[in-house]
């Protein structure tokens, strides 16, 4: 059993080298490698007779043929001078010649004599008009019994680094598996329920299918092996997360008062009527601030839901039971402007806030520091900054955490640890995909607010490249015209951010030049705290008209009288951010553009999204579009996700099955909370040993 975690190293046909090269595909442990899986196959078990092939002519297909070997030797290519070593095969049909460049120790090899099965594409010798490959495949036969595994059959494809050939690969991968019979450990029950093969029957065929394997489903990945080990790979995943969740439900909480005469005023304060998905989510956060446990709660609602409000009213909970509360935001703009709003309730409700944020002065943050401690603040709003080892809460109740997405799970970790269990509240304006919802934050319960506030008129989008360019600046003057505000956001790519900051620069003066009635600003990463607040509180008081700025706009901004946004080199952005920055606009109930600009060629990538995003103002659809162009691992970050890296399972593709195995896995712990039935025993270890780095995580978050 342990044995699967042995290093790779100490293998037979391994060695230091090899394992560095195996290392470098992630492939540490007996284990990795047999869950290391062919990203394809190739069938060469169909053998042909030579005559046949030379009958049907040198078509450059792939063929598969055996024989032995009738000649060989080394010849010399009469202009390069390169060295050739030939193999002539017969199998009594007819003959072909195998030709390998630069690989001379061939000739002690492929002897005289000689059978072989060799697989590649055949060609016709322009000279003497015999068939030939190239490099083939190929694999001697010495003993009858013996199992090809390289030819003759449906072969393996692993993907491979400089140094590891396939035919390596192959013959240490077989050499593993005919040592280690794997032991099941699935239980037989959910085997038979989903009509899964066992785990030694499942890892063999993956690697060695069996004759007559549909190549189609192997090459999808498709197959039952494939099935069985997606299953068992999201079961220990489940396992963990059911786990996990289990854990944060059994610790003690604060069991708040949720029905104090605070949050009543402050929905009287409201100039709106809460939406009814927004008083649905706020039932829901109270039903677990009332509760005896820990809330763990995703948030989750398009831009411009209305999420802000529903954070609020959880903080005054935690205020009006005599708590601290907390929030976190990713960038200095959200929090202050959160900062800002949520002041305008909190001041006439009597509570004291502050804002921390790394760009304050050092005599305002100690004084903010030591407030917070002894507990004379009862709100504090911030950026990382809350992080820090000096920020310490007297009594903090309630943790918020806004765009969830760009914090790691450490971060979310750290702010919940300046409490004593305290209740945490995440909030995600990127739509999580079921998938993930169901993987990567399966361990939190979910809300969902799934409508905007009434009156709302779906934004306009329009991708406009080369001239149509004039269209979007007539847009932007009509509205202008009308008194509304308007964004261009320039993008800011890491490696060129001079360049950028020039091109935002140039256009901000272009755009003054154009309309010198409408006061352009500036806005971008390089300029300090103060500078920023003072630039977007003008943009606020309207003062600002036309307000350039590089991405640092891309979360939570609130201007509802902005009304148009143009995005300049629109084919550099991703979907989800496209999605966030258009969420900046249509938030006042007037007619809003997003106008997508893009000059010269856009790549087909960037034709699909920029096309997406003009054809649906649905954040679901989108952020499943995103996922499926940049796969789940960018799209998320799922490595700093916290939960373990999938090996086989594909959150793409196997919906369905991560569906059962959570189902199951929610099941079982139901009613073994700790695997300690001897049923269960195998389970246990196999999940302890894929959440082994990550334990620590799963009981931190
Ligand atoms: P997000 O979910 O993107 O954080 P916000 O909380 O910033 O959205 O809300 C967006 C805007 O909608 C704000 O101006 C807010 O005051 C307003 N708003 C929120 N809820 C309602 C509602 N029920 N009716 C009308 N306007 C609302
Ligand atoms: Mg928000």
């Amino acid at each position: 059993m342990t044995d699967l975690q042995k290093e790779i190293q100490y293998i037979k046909g391994v060695g230091p080298v090899r394992a560095k090269l195996l290392g470098r595909l992630g492939i540490k442990t007996i284990e990795d490698l047999l869950y290391y899986t062919p990203f394809r196959y190739e069938d060469r078990g169909n053998i042909k007779p030579i005559g046949e092939l030379i009958r049907h002519g040198a078509d450059e297909s792939y063929q598969t043929v055996q024989g032995k070997v009738m000649a060989s030797g080394i010849v010399i290519t009469p202009r390069q001078r390169k060295k050739i070593f030939e193999a002539t095969i017969g199998d009594g049909s007819g003959y072909i010649t195998a030709k390998w460049f630069n690989q001379p120790y061939l000739k002690d090899v492929l002897k005289k004599e000689k059978r072989v099965v060799v697989s590649g594409h055949v060609r016709r010798d322009p000279y003497s008009y015999g068939l030939y490959m190239d490099g083939p495949e190929f694999e001697i036969i010495d003993d009858e019994e013996g199992e090809l595994i390289h030819t003759g059959r449906i072969v393996p494809i692993y993907h491979v680094t400089s140094g590891l050939t396939q035919k390596v690969m192959r013959n240490i991968i077989k050499g593993l598996l005919d040592l280690y019979p794997l032991p099941e450990i699935l239980p037989q029950g959910l085997l038979d329920k989903y009509h899964l093969p066992g785990l030694h029957d499942a890892v063999n065929q993956i690697h060695f299918p069996p004759e007559r394997s549909e190549m189609d489903l192997l090459n999808r990945g498709g197959t039952r092996s494939h099935k069985r080990l997606s299953f068992e790979e999201f079961l220990l995943l489940e396992l963990g997360l059911a786990i996990k969740k289990s854990t944060v439900t059994q610790e003690s909480g604060i069991a708040f008062k949720v029905d104090g005469p605070m949050i009543r005023r402050l929905h009287a304060l409201l100039p709106f009527r809460l939406t009814s998905s927004q008083q649905r989510v706020i039932d829901e956060i109270m039903g677990d601030m009332a509760g005896l446990h820990p809330m763990n709660r995703l948030l989750q609602g398009d831009v411009g839901c209305g999420k802000t409000i529903v954070a609020l009213t959880a903080i005054l909970i935690a205020v009006e039971n005599g708590y601290q509360a907390a929030l976190m935001a990713p960038t200095e703009i959200l929090a202050e402007q959160h900062y800002r709003n949520i002041q305008v309730y909190l001041d006439p409700l009597g509570v004291t806030s502050r804002i921390l944020t790394s760009g304050i002065t050092s005599r305002k943050r100690e004084a903010i520091l030591k407030d917070t401690a002894e507990g004379g603040v009862q709100v504090v709003i911030g950026t990382h900054a809350l992080l820090e080892g000096g920020v310490v809460f007297k009594r903090l109740g309630l943790a918020v955490v806004d765009e969830q997405h760009k914090f790691g799970v450490l971060q979310r970790a750290t702010l919940k640890r300046k409490g004593y269990n305290p209740d945490v509240l995440i909030m995600t304006a990127t739509p999580i995909p079921r998938t993930l919802a169901m993987s990567v934050y399966g361990d939190l319960d979910l809300s969902v607010i799934d409508e905007l506030p009434p009156g709302r008129i779906p934004v306009i989008t329009k991708w406009l490249y080369g001239d149509r360019r004039k269209e979007a600046y007539s847009i932007m003057k009509e509205g202008l015209r009308e008194g509304k505000q308007v964004y261009v956001v320039y993008p800011l790519v890491e490696e060129s951010e001079k360049v950028d900051l020039k091109g935002a620069t140039e256009m901000a003066e272009r755009l003054q030049r154009a309309f010198p009635d409408n006061m352009v600003g500036l806005l971008h990463g390089r300029l300090n705290s103060v500078k920023k607040e003072e630039i977007m509180g003008r943009f606020k008081r309207n003062e600002i008209r036309i307000l350039v700025s590089t991405t640092v706009v891309e979360v939570g901004v609130d201007v509802p009288n902005a009304t148009v946004m143009i995005i300049e080199h629109a084919e550099r952005f991703g979907l989800s951010q496209l999605h966030q920055l258009r969420g900046r606009v249509g938030r006042g109930g007037g007619k809003s553009y997003c106008l997508l600009l893009t000059n010269g060629k856009v790549t087909e990538e960037g034709r699909r999204r920029l096309s997406m995003m003009a054809r649906t103002n649905n954040g679901f659809e989108i952020a499943e579009e995103d996922m499926a162009i940049r796969g789940p691992g960018e799209f998320f970050g799922t490595r700093q996700s916290g939960i373990p890296e999938l090996r086989v399972a594909n959150l793409l593709r196997d919906v369905k099955i991560l569906e059962a195995a959570r189902k199951e896995a929610f099941e079982i712990i139901a009613k073994d909370p700790a695997l300690e039935r001897p049923e269960h025993r195998l389970l246990r270890h196999a999940m302890e040993q894929k959440w082994r780095d990550k334990l620590e995580l799963a009981t931190v978050s």
